[in-house]
Order: C-alpha cells, then structure tokens, then sequence
C-alpha cells in the first residue's frame, strides 16, 4: 500500500529560509520543526495545499493522525 502520510516535502524556515524535509503526517497533525536557527516552525496546512496534493487521502491521513 502507498503510504501518503510517509511522502516527504521540503519547507522553508521563515527566519533563516533553511530548508527542512517533513512528512505528510507531521502536516497534518500541525507538529512543530525546530530549526537549527532556533526557531520553531509551527507546520499547518493552512491554505490547504496538503489537502490539495494528497486529495481523496487526507480524511484517511488525518483519520490516521487522530
Ligand atoms: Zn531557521
């Protein structure tokens, strides 16, 4: 089976724009990256962009992060 929640993107810090590999999952269950800069980057899926690029999936995904 395909595991989405497994599928790594890449975001950017926001202060020091370090780039940083997350999960699927850790989007959608809103965890926090520690940047080595010391910040916190809060992740969200605010625009919906997760949701958009795992379609159909994203009710199983966060069914799965519950
Ligand atoms: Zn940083």
């Amino acid at each position: 089976m395909f595991d989405l929640s497994k599928q790594k993107i890449t975001i950017g810090c926001p202060t020091c724009n370090r780039k940083h590999q997350v999960t699927l999952q850790q989007v959608a269950n809103g965890a926090t990256v520690k940047c080595s800069c010391s910040t916190n980057i809060k992740l969200q899926d605010k625009g919906g962009s997760t949701r958009r690029g795992i379609g159909n999936m994203n009710c199983a995904l966060k069914k799965f992060g519950k």
